[in-house]
């Protein structure tokens, strides 16, 4: 069985890494010249590690664990803490934050020389009467595999022709985020944080090495204009929070450094595909980042199409095995989007309980409702097999 998978981000490599050492034969095809440098760290929680160690991939020395995840409100005082040790303890799996580069280039190594190509822009998808399908890349060549995976992200062009959908329409938040070093205690801790306002939300996790990930979530609408001095407008907006760490990482900030990303959504369909064809990751499931579980979501999907295509049927009907990875995919995937999607679920105020002292949920409703939520959009991790 030959695969051909479009685009070479963290979902198309952990696939591809999950087939080679499974011995089914794949490329990767990736439009970029080389893989994607920038999107800072991504936070890695017990099901990402779990797919990603299932695949064959360890990234136990990469980034920095997460113990303790703190909302904040904007005097830097802790409103809510999950117990993230706890979490991962009981599932077996550290969760962790990446710098996304890492990930990248360790799930690259994994790969046999001629696997993966660059500079190859998929612009469409040809399905076959024999079965197979063939992709059409912009130099007006072609690749033909028994079967063809989008993996090419949020404004998949794989996605556009296979559910004829226009791309995703940009949502009323965007995020402003970075990686760097930041001069601090916080960065070799091992507490996240997200501290809340009326301006937005800010992020802060340490990603290893001296590094911080930290994002700004702002409000947004289609058409305003994306700054060039994105170090300076954040400092003007959140100018009168006194969170220390998030003035450290205001002061810290340098514009070059920081990437805009609007949150897009995309319904989550029932099929991802037709025939021999399906999707994966942000092409099957684009949702915002509030709970950080995009990158996850698609290293769940490369783990259960990589054992759906593992199965002696799926070479003999390679549909029948990824139908079946959709229907085990679509309920936890569709959980993380609508949860993702309730504008932020960062952004929510929880009521405070009527309770002299007590400020929102006790810590430990709110470590067992995450851990619950983790099981909720996790095939992995209860062993969901397709
Ligand atoms: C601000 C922000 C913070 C985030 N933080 C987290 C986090 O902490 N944890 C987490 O789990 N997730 C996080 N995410 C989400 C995560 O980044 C995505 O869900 C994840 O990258 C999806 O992986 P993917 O492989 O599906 O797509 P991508 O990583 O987008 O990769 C798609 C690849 O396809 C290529 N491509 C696109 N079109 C074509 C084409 N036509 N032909 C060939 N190649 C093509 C692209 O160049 C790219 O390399 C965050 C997202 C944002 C915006």
């Amino acid at each position: 069985m030959r695969v051909v998978v479009i685009g070479a981000g963290v979902g198309g490599l952990a696939l591809a890494a999950g087939l080679v050492e499974r011995g089914i034969e794949v490329e990767v095809h990736e439009r970029g010249q080389r893989l994607r440098t920038g999107g800072a760290g991504l936070g890695l929680y017990p099901n990402g590690v779990a797919a990603l160690s299932e695949l064959g991939v360890a990234v136990e020395d990469l980034g920095r664990p997460i113990d303790v995840l703190e909302r904040r409100d904007t005097k830097g005082r802790v409103t809510l803490g999950i117990d993230v040790a706890r979490i991962s303890e009981h599932f077996g799996f550290i969760a962790r934050t990446v710098p996304r580069r890492a990930l990248l280039d360790r799930l690259h190594h994994r790969l046999p020389e001629g696997v993966l190509h660059l500079d190859r822009e998929c612009v469409g998808v040809r399905l076959h009467a024999d079965g197979t399908s063939s992709v059409v890349f912009s130099d007006g060549t072609r690749s033909t595999g028994d079967v063809v995976v989008g993996a090419d992200g949020a404004g998949s062009v794989v996605r556009t022709q296979l559910l004829d959908e226009a791309p995703p329409e940009m949502g009323r938040w965007a995020s402003w985020q970075g990686l760097s070093t930041l001069d601090s205690p916080r960065a070799s801790g091992r507490v996240a944080s997200l501290t809340q306002g009326r301006q937005g939300t800010c992020g802060i996790m340490p990603a290893g090495n001296g590094l911080v990930q930290w994002w700004f979530d702002v409000r947004w609408r289609r058409g305003l204009p994306v700054t060039e001095e994105p170090a300076s407008v954040l400092r003007e907006l959140f100018a009168s929070w006194s969170d220390p760490d998030v003035r450290a990482v205001l002061e810290q900030a340098e514009s070059s450094e920081i990437n805009f990303f609007p949150h897009l959504n995309t319904r989550v369909r029932g099929s991802w595909g037709q025939d021999n064809t399906t999707l994966l990751g942000d092409a099957a499931h684009t949702f915002p980042p509030a709970t950080a579980q995009g990158a996850n979501q698609a290293l769940e999907d490369a783990w259960a199409l990589v054992t759906a295509l593992s199965d002696s049927g799926a070479r003999a009907d390679p549909a029948w095995a990824l139908r079946r990875y959709e229907e085990v995919r679509h309920r936890p995937a569709a959980v993380a989007s609508f949860t993702s999607s309730l504008n932020g679920v960062q952004r929510i105020r929880l009521p405070r309980l009527p309770i002299r002292g007590m400020r929102d949920l006790p810590g430990d409703t709110a470590t067992r409702w995450f851990g619950g939520y983790l099981s909720a959009v996790s095939n992995v991790l209860t062993g969901q097999r397709p």
